[in-house]
């Protein structure tokens, strides 16, 4: 089986296997939720068409700098692209190549209709260098890629080369600094599965087939959060390749400011990484505790939830569920803690909720089954939905009361959607707010909005979602202090990521990016 086709069994071929409805339950357990809005074909590239392929023009909103000198560089020939491929170690897939479609889409196929000039596929930094140097040469745009789960389809674009760093996808660990080397393109489940046979683990996403340098570099949310804090957090060190061509090994000693942007920053802004490197903690076996209450009681059961993940012991973590299914409303909590403390910390958040559950289910799994538990098995199908974001800094009564009407108010249509509460709380909090580029550290929780599509929806299925995410945002827009990185969406502001950090971002990027080879709508 080549490399492709072995990727493929992780995505696209999961597709013709499971049950669309199997991997959006997967995803709503614990907040693994997907969710762009869908952008329009100008919003998926930085350019607009043209024959050649050279960058000639940007949408409305996009930021880039071409250099005069270049801006009128022709375009690559046949010949140009057959000497890229052969100055590598990976491949250089073409529009009209047999197995184009394959590599170039997304997890998310709302963005299908993104035609990239190419997908390099790269097999290390030099190769990687080495795709940098064409797109400069030919001023092409340049994404680059690892798992492909962008909300907004960051990770492609319509006449873009992309940079699909998925063959870089080893996992190795040292036992004796207990660090964990990731390749950048690795899924979550995959880093799982290699360094539990070390007994090791890192704090991550649940979703499988995200990718390690998407979910990092953006922050990363997870149910390690309180006990280990951020993806991020754990990181020690990464290799970056930037847009001058060079091989950077960034980490607390070395290039600062960029070891400080790339926790929290956001991908595809500063270059392509190639490699990340973790601290790691032990893998343990986990307890679970689902608990879902009388929907008439959501506003009490979301001012609980919030006093008990302020206050409960860091090795627990809750999330919090407001579901609308075809015209039916809920309200649940997914727990998860030490194995063997499960009916206690179910027990103790109902007394903190002052309401008992209608249903309660405690279990405990080994490591392993855990994380298939939480991700909805060891791989995802590829998922249509349109999704977006908000940072709640606490549970004022009005918002309690407000959240579930929201919901309702997509109930009430026959309309389908998830509210999913994520703590910020425990760890996450230990770290001073400057200390990475992740803002959202003195802070309860993040809210996500999610609605689950068809697998190629109708423009008026996709407008009703974004309508109703938008009024969602509108409705808290008193309470809400921002939006987390890593569920972007189009059309917000950069400063609702970023916060008070978007500044010193902005001048990391122009430093290290000063010819915009990676811009877009969605980087810095
Ligand atoms: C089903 C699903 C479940 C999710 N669950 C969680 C979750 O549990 N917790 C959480 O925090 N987030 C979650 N997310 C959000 C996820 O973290 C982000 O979408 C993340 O950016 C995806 O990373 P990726 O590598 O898979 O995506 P990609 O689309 O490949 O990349 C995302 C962004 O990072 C850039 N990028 C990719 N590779 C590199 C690289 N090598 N160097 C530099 N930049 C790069 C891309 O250009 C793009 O801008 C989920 C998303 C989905 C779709």
């Amino acid at each position: 089986m080549s490399g492709r086709s072995a990727r493929l069994t992780g995505m696209s071929r999961e597709l013709t296997r499971r049950r669309l409805l199997q991997g959006a339950v997967a995803l709503s357990l614990t907040g693994c939720t997907p969710g762009p809005t869908s952008p329009s074909r100008e919003q998926t590239s930085a350019r607009t068409k043209a024959p050649t392929g050279a960058r000639t023009a940007a949408p409305t909103g996009v930021r880039t700098a071409t250099p005069p000198s270049v801006a009128a560089a022709p375009g690559p020939t046949r010949a140009d692209w057959r000497a890229l491929a052969e100055s590598i170690d990976g491949e250089v897939v073409r529009r009209f190549d047999a197995d184009f479609d394959e590599v170039r889409v997304l997890f998310n196929p709302r963005f299908d209709r993104a035609e990239p000039l190419a997908v390099v596929e790269a097999a290390s930094a030099a190769d990687v260098a080495e795709a940098i140097a064409f797109s400069r040469r030919f001023d092409l745009v340049t994404r680059p890629r690892a798992g492909g789960h962008s909300y907004v389809g960051a990770s492609t674009g319509s006449d873009a080369v992309i940079i699909d760093v998925r063959r870089m996808h080893r996992v190795r660990y040292d036992a004796g600094s207990r660090l964990a080397t990731v390749g950048a393109g690795a899924g979550l489940y995959a880093v799982h599965t290699a360094l539990a046979r070390n007994g090791r683990s890192i704090p991550t996403g649940t979703c499988p087939t995200v990718g390690a340098a998407g979910l990092t570099l953006g922050g990363g949310l997870g149910v390690d959060n309180r006990q280990h804090g951020l993806t991020s957090d754990a990181l020690v060190g990464l290799t970056l390749v930037t847009a001058d061509g060079r091989t950077r090994v960034v980490d607390a000693d070395h290039h600062r400011d960029l070891f400080w942007a790339s926790r929290g920053g956001g991908g595809g802004n500063f270059g392509v990484v190639t490699s990340l490197r973790y601290q790691t903690h032990a893998a343990r076996p986990m307890g679970f505790f689902l608990l879902s209450f009388p929907w008439g009681r959501a506003p009490a059961v979301l001012r609980g939830w919030a006093r008990r993940v302020r206050s409960m012991p860091r090795s627990t973590w809750a999330n919090l569920h407001l579901d609308a299914s075809s015209g039916s409303t809920s309200v649940r909590i997914v727990g998860v803690c030490e194995a063997g403390d499960e009916d206690a910390q179910a027990a103790a958040m109902q007394r903190e909720i002052g309401i008992d559950a209608t249903s309660e289910s405690t279990f405990r799994r080994s490591f392993l089954d855990g994380v298939r538990f939480l991700g909805g098995g060891s791989t995802s199908a590829r998922t249509s939905f349109a999704a977006g974001s908000d940072v709640l800094a606490g549970m004022p009564d009005e918002l309690a009361h407000t959240l579930p009407r929201i919901v309702a108010r997509r109930a009430a249509h026959g309309g389908s959607a998830a509210v999913i509460l994520d703590p910020l709380t425990g760890a996450v909090g230990d770290k001073p707010v400057d200390a990475t580029a992740f803002p959202w550290r003195r802070h309860l929780a993040t809210v996500q909005w999610y609605v689950g599509l068809p697998l190629h929806p109708p423009t008026t299925t996709v407008r009703a979602a974004q309508d109703w995410i938008g009024g969602a945002h509108r409705a808290i827009a008193g309470t809400s202090v921002g939006a987390y990185i890593n569920y972007l969406e189009p059309g917000r502001p950069l400063a609702a990521y970023y916060g008070s950090h978007l500044a010193r971002l902005r001048r990391i990027k122009a430093e290290v990016d000063p010819h915009g080879i990676f811009s877009s709508a969605y980087t810095v």
